[in-house]
């Protein structure tokens, strides 16, 4: 049997080469940068590999559709209650984490050696003799167990950290020392050095970081939120960084992106911003996904990484 697979993305020249090389067999391939109502070859193909934004748009007339793989983590725009489900969705996984883990321990390092404050120091040509601090023994907490968080956590033992995680329902994890689950987000935060979040974007996930909180989290803590903006009340989180009420922020995704030129955030004291750029889908990295999962297709196997359209992810 022969399949018909539709590239949809701005970069599907660069994926359709990346394919050409895998030489998969039975698959008639067709590129497209954006759908168009009338593309009739969209209309009757079998897979789509594509962007989220751009597939959202070609789901209601792709009525052939058996298989969608996603060409990002975040799957959100596939998940709209207006579109129909009736196609298997995998997404991204399993390549983030080592990326990831090097943007959260470049600003926890950074943050411990106090690399911003010496800069400054060096533009006035002062010699700053403060001491470091260390991650040694240090508590960790990770919002999100799963295929990001996980390496996070190894990785914070590389640096002799102590290490809770928070998930849905995991309550052992390796790496992790203590795990939390559910109504435990309070004793979960509550004596945190550092908190990174990793979550994606549900309604479940939305807001869990809030005021309320923030009021209970360390003066000193640090959040760095690398999963998808909804998961934090940002307005709260301006104000408790303005109050002193938590002691600093690395922001890598928000409500509204671009962030707008105008947000308070932009200035907010004790804040990093990062511009969605933690760790970033590349071609090369997101094709090998497809390859497997079609080998998998042919075969009738099960496919890696399948989106429960129910829980978001
Ligand atoms: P996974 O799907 O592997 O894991 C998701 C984790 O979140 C699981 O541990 C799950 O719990 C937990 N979770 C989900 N909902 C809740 C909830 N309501 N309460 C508590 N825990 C919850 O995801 P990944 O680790 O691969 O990626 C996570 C997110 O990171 C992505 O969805 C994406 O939005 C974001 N991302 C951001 C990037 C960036 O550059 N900024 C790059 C890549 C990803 P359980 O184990 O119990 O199911």
């Amino acid at each position: 049997m022969d399949y018909k697979l539709a590239i949809l993305s701005s970069d599907a020249q660069t994926y359709s080469t990346l394919l050409a090389e895998a030489d998969l067999p039975n698959l008639t391939i067709e590129v497209f940068d954006t759908f168009a109502e009338n593309n009739q070859y969209i209309q009757e193909c079998d897979i789509i590999f594509g962007a989220p934004d751009r597939v959202s748009r070609a789901i209601p007339y792709a009525h052939n559709l058996k298989w969608v793989q996603s060409m990002w983590a975040g799957i959100t725009p596939l998940l709209s209650p207006d579109l129909s489900k009736n196609y298997t969705l995998t997404g991204v996984k399993g390549i983030f984490g080592p990326v990831m883990a090097e943007y959260v321990f470049c600003y926890l390092l950074m943050h411990e050696r106090k690399a911003f404050e010496r800069y400054q120091h060096q533009l006035e040509k002062v010699w700053d003799e403060t001491p470091p601090g260390t991650l040694q023994n240090k508590l960790l907490g990770i919002m999100g167990l799963g295929s990001i968080g996980v390496d996070v956590a190894k990785m914070a033992k590389n640096f002799g950290m102590k290490t809770y995680g928070y998930s849905r329902s995991q309550t052992s994890c390796d790496g992790v020392d203590q795990c939390f689950i559910g109504d435990q987000l309070i004793d979960f935060v509550k004596d945190l050095d550092y908190l990174f979040c990793v979550l994606p974007n549900t309604p479940e996930t939305t807001g869990l970081i809030n005021k309320a909180l923030l009021m209970q989290m360390r003066k000193t803590a640090v959040i760095v939120n690398a999963g998808r903006g909804n998961l934090i009340d940002q307005d709260a989180l301006a104000d408790a960084l303005e109050q002193g009420q938590i002691g600093g922020a690395v922001l890598d995704v928000f409500l509204e992106e671009p962030l707008p030129s105008d947000h308070r955030l932009w200035q907010t004291p004790n804040t990093i911003i990062t511009s969605h750029t933690a760790a970033m889908s590349v071609p090369t990295s997101i094709a090998p996904i497809f390859i497997d999962n079609y080998q998998r297709f042919i075969a009738g196997r099960p496919l890696q990484y399948t989106i429960d359209f129910e829980r978001g992810y």
